[in-house]
């Protein structure tokens, strides 16, 4: 990574996000370049040898790293205040490696319940396979916490905001109640992106993305990032080494120019978001309306103190259940219906219907889904559009 030169004074986040940059490739471009390359050559034996010594640095092979993977982890370092990182194929890749690189057999983890739908996988259907177990918290219960630790709990891993209820969690809290009783603190923020809130700041010992989401913000691709303390990654950078769940060169690249915008994309997101929210609140077809920037969200003043707006997502229940969150799906024009989050262009999905249909009723609302809870993930587009293309399927939907 070549190192700003004086009469480089830069001072904030954003403008070091978008000036960081790999080694000029020497043919004077000024965007950043695609290494499309398996494996880099040494000048000589001696190199070689300090290379795979590391003693100095430098890319040896795309597996352990590669220019692009090291760009995009330099932003994510800067964007969440990180010591170290690591890019990875996927947000689950991430997950895992994070997991796998620091569990062994007999150790417990301590998880919000309400957790994404492969993580809740990994959880109860894969690491159980290799002697690691789980106990589900409460998001909206932590003093109940303290209950569900064994003398192995290892480590605490938590999404805030909860997907798809919304829900929050005190990171600050949460971040000295594993402190003290020394559990390491994951903290998935792929909800809230670095813009809207820093979980190191707070304590967490490691931070994890799925760059799928708000770092691409285009559906263009999937990547994975861990970013955090020094000595953890450094073990997560041996495990990965030798596992391989390594980004390709050229999402790496995709991701690191997305960067450059997300501050100003999470803006505009979160803006229109509050938008769709306040015009759902008013609606006689809506139920209820989850948003925590909506002083309706019961977590209202946590969401104040520990983010900086309200995220992308809004959830809503509708009146009719089932039959009506299907309506409304099926009447919209604008909105698209696809499995993703965090894209340009606005999403609607209906979890009962789709993600969750698998479960029993009584399993949906154990995690916070009712029948007609739809889910917004408000894009980019013009606000009066989106709310016009809401407003129409909701009154189909009624229909
Ligand atoms: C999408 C998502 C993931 C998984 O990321 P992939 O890039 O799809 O592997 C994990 N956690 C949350 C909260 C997500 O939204």
């Amino acid at each position: 990574m070549s190192e700003p030169t004086p009469p480089y004074t830069a001072r904030h986040t954003e403008t070091e996000v978008i000036r960081t940059q790999p080694e000029p490739s020497g043919h004077r471009e000024h965007s950043s370049s695609i290494y499309m390359t398996s494996s880099f050559t040494f000048d000589d034996a001696e190199h070689a040898r300090a290379l795979f010594a590391n003693e100095i640095p430098g890319s040896i092979y795309s597996r352990y790293s590669n220019p692009n993977s090291d760009e995009f982890v330099e932003k994510m370092k800067l964007l969440e205040g990180a010591e170290d990182g690591i890019a990875t194929a996927s947000g689950m890749s991430a997950v895992f490696t994070a997991f796998g690189a620091l569990l062994g057999a007999g150790d417990h983890i301590l998880s919000s319940k309400s957790v994404f739908g492969s993580t809740h996988q990994m959880l109860t259907q894969i690491l159980p396979r290799w002697g690691i177990t789980h106990s589900y918290g409460e998001i909206t219960a932590p003093e109940t916490w303290e209950e569900l630790l064994t003398p192995t709990t290892r480590l605490c891993y938590v999404e805030t905001p909860s997907n798809p209820a919304l829900d929050l969690i005190d990171l600050e809290w949460l971040g000295g109640f594993c402190r003290q009783r020394n559990i390491l603190l994951v903290v998935d923020n792929i909800f809230a992106t670095p813009v809207l809130q820093q979980p190191i700041r707070y304590g967490a010992d490691l931070v994890i993305h799925s760059a799928t989401k708000y770092i691409d913000g285009q559906g263009r691709g999937l990547g994975g990032v861990i970013v955090g303390k020094g000595e953890l990654i450094e073990k997560i950078r041996f495990f990965a080494r030798h596992t391989g769940p390594s980004i390709s060169p050229f999402n790496a690249w995709m991701f690191s120019k997305s960067l450059d915008t997300l501050a100003l994309r999470m803006e505009r997101h979160c803006a229109n978001a509050l938008n769709v929210a306040q015009f759902l609140e008013q609606r006689s077809e809506v139920e209820l309306v989850k948003y925590p920037w909506l002083p309706s969200h019961p977590q209202f003043a946590l969401a104040q103190r520990q983010m900086k707006a309200g995220g992308g997502i809004v959830t809503f229940v509708l009146r009719g259940g089932i039959d009506a969150g299907r309506r409304f799906l099926d009447a919209l024009q604008l909105c698209s219906l696809t499995a993703n989050l965090g894209d340009s262009r606005t999403i609607a999905t209906h979890p009962a219907s789709t993600t969750h249909s698998k479960l029993t009723e009584e399993e949906r609302r154990a995690v916070g889904i009712l029948p007609g809870l739809v889910r917004i993930s408000v894009g980019l587009e013009h606000p009066d559009d989106i709310i016009a293309d809401i407003e129409r399927a909701l009154i189909a939907a009624q229909e």
